[in-house]
């Protein structure tokens, strides 16, 4: 079992549906980085195009508009014409009047694994000198399983050695930007909840190591949104067991 090496995205999947995870784990079978990185976006739908753009900008966005915001310059003109960035603008410029000091990054898109877990943390920030924040960008959708999430990345920032050696921070909070929108919502997170979410991905991972990877009962994504849908729609019935969800 110690040689299942789990993404966030896996994880998630798994939770999902377990035929999701399946396949999205052959596609994954032989690399160590998630999908982001080692596909060209042209291959991708257009939704998951437009997330990959998005989380471009606001990675670059630091470098490209943070001496204009930090000295209150206004916004350039390239992110009044963008609505991604415009709104982005805006929500820095706040977070810059509310942290000051730690407001510049502390990493961005930063690839983190261990042996049994791996991701890439679109954002940390500093919020003093020995703890940070986890922040994930999103589209507007609202997601099923954000606390998931945020303590997945928890749990494999506490667990990188080399991470907790170079930087000694404790991660206390998440966060979720919603790019499309501009909201912005966040929790705290202490050491217990760490070691409890331990736990609970310790029987997922148990349980997906049953090999029970059963499709969602008549699932209503097969028609729109599941990136899966159109091989899952071609595998017979007969070849997998029905979810009783
Ligand atoms: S279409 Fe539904 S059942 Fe099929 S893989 Fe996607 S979420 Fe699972």
């Amino acid at each position: 079992m110690s040689q299942l090496n789990l993404s966030k995205t896996e994880f998630i999947a798994y939770l999902d549906c377990p035929l999701k995870f399946y396949l999205l784990k052959q596609q994954n079978l032989y690399t160590k980085q998630g999908p982001r990185s080692n596909i060209l976006s042209k291959f991708y739908r257009i939704p998951t195009q437009r997330g990959i753009r998005a989380h471009t900008l606001l990675k670059e966005f630091y470098g490209n508009y943070g001496d204009d915001l930090q000295v209150g310059n206004p916004p350039p003109e390239q992110v009044l014409l963008d609505p991604v960035l415009r709104l982005f603008w805006d929500q820095e410029t706040h977070r810059y009047e509310v942290e000051g000091e730690y407001w510049y990054p502390f990493a961005l898109e930063y690839y983190l694994t261990t042996q049994t877990m791996r991701g890439i943390i679109d954002r940390i920030d500093q919020l003093d000198e020995h703890t940070c924040r986890l922040v994930e960008y999103k589209s507007s959708l609202k997601g099923s399983f954000l606390n998931e999430e945020l303590l997945f990345y928890a749990l494999l920032v506490s667990e990188n050695l080399e991470f907790q050696q170079q930087y000694k921070k404790t991660v206390t909070q998440g966060a979720v930007y919603y790019y499309d929108t501009g909201e912005w919502i966040t929790r705290e997170i202490t050491e217990e909840d760490i070691l409890e979410f331990k736990d609970y991905l310790q029987t997922i991972r148990e349980d997906i190591m049953t090999g029970n990877w059963t499709k969602r009962h008549q699932c209503k994504l097969q028609k729109h949104d599941c990136f899966f849908a159109t091989v899952c729609t071609k595998i017979p019935d007969a070849l997998l067991r029905e979810s009783s969800e």
